[in-house]
């Protein structure tokens, strides 16, 4: 019979967000799957735990992904851990789980911090309906297609950002979402520094520009509140003949239907082209 896999999450910070489970599931473990195993050493020594550990981080992913699932066939319980906070969220993760699906391994999830969530929570935004969207892309036209997507999201949004990447990315999140829409600034949390700011747009990417950004964020941008447009209640091809019929030209009306929708162009093209 095959071992399990654990899924546990670890502190973001503050070492008293560890669990009683978290250290019991660590004891019984038979094999550590580390995003790096001498961060996870400290953790593990501060716990007096001694397991054997394997890396599992992106690049060896495949390889030691591997050796993983041939341990848990062979009856072996494994946990898997990142850094800080809970795996498969903008950490390794999610293709171990998916093996384990395909193979009838049982997952089991070990819960507890993830920044995504905290950063939420105390946001001051609404958290009924939300969105996780991790680290934008550090290539700009990747990023800003990306932005252009959420551009009339309503859903509230989560993104990961590292300091000297936050200036950057509230510019651009000025140009997408404009000067006045909600932002919270999540720093530090769980930490000594701990601090939410809560602003507008505008507001944050001045403060960011006279203050130098410190330490890790989670940036929570409410969703739009403007009435639907127009062409929210069109089909494709009727929202596009409505730009053409303003005096747009086809392929202008082409790009502008795909991302106040959030579609690929060549979707747009297809359905309109014919
Ligand atoms: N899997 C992790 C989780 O569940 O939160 C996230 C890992 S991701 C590689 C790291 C990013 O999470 C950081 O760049 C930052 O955006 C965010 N983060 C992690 N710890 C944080 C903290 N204590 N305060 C604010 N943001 C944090």
């Amino acid at each position: 019979m095959s071992g399990t896999l654990y899924v546990c999450a670890t502190p973001i910070g503050n070492l008293n967000d560890i669990s009683k489970r978290l250290r019991d599931t660590l004891e019984m473990a038979d094999l550590i799957a580390a995003e790096d195993t001498r961060h996870s050493g400290k953790l593990l020594s501060y716990l007096g735990i001694e397991k054997p550990c394997i890396s599992y981080f992106t690049h060896n992913r495949r390889g030691h992904g591997e050796v993983i699932l041939a341990a848990l066939l062979e009856g072996k319980n494994v946990v898997l851990m990142s850094d800080a906070g809970t795996p498969a969220i903008s950490d390794p993760g999610e293709e171990l789980v998916a093996d384990c699906a395909a193979q009838n391994i049982p997952v089991i999830a070990v819960p507890g911090p993830c920044a995504a969530i905290a950063g939420l929570v105390v946001s001051g935004l609404p958290t009924g309906r939300f969105v996780f969207e991790g680290f934008l892309s550090t290539q700009r036209k990747g990023r800003m297609e990306r932005l252009a997507e959420l551009q009339y999201e309503k859903r509230t949004m989560i993104f990961y950002e590292a300091p000297h990447k936050l200036v950057r990315t509230l510019t651009d999140f000025v140009d997408t979402f404009g000067t006045e829409r909600k932002i919270s600034l999540c720093r530090e949390m769980t930490k000594l520094h701990e601090e939410t700011l809560r602003m507008t747009m505008g507001e944050a990417l001045q403060y960011f520009t006279e203050n130098v950004p410190r330490g890790e964020f989670v940036l929570i941008v409410g969703g739009t509140e403007e009435k639907p447009a127009e062409w929210e209640e069109m089909t494709i091809e009727a929202h596009f003949s409505m730009l053409l019929e303003d005096g747009m030209s086809k392929m202008d009306a082409v790009k502008k239907v795909a991302a106040e929708r959030g579609i690929p162009k060549r979707d747009v093209y297809d359905r309109v082209m014919k």
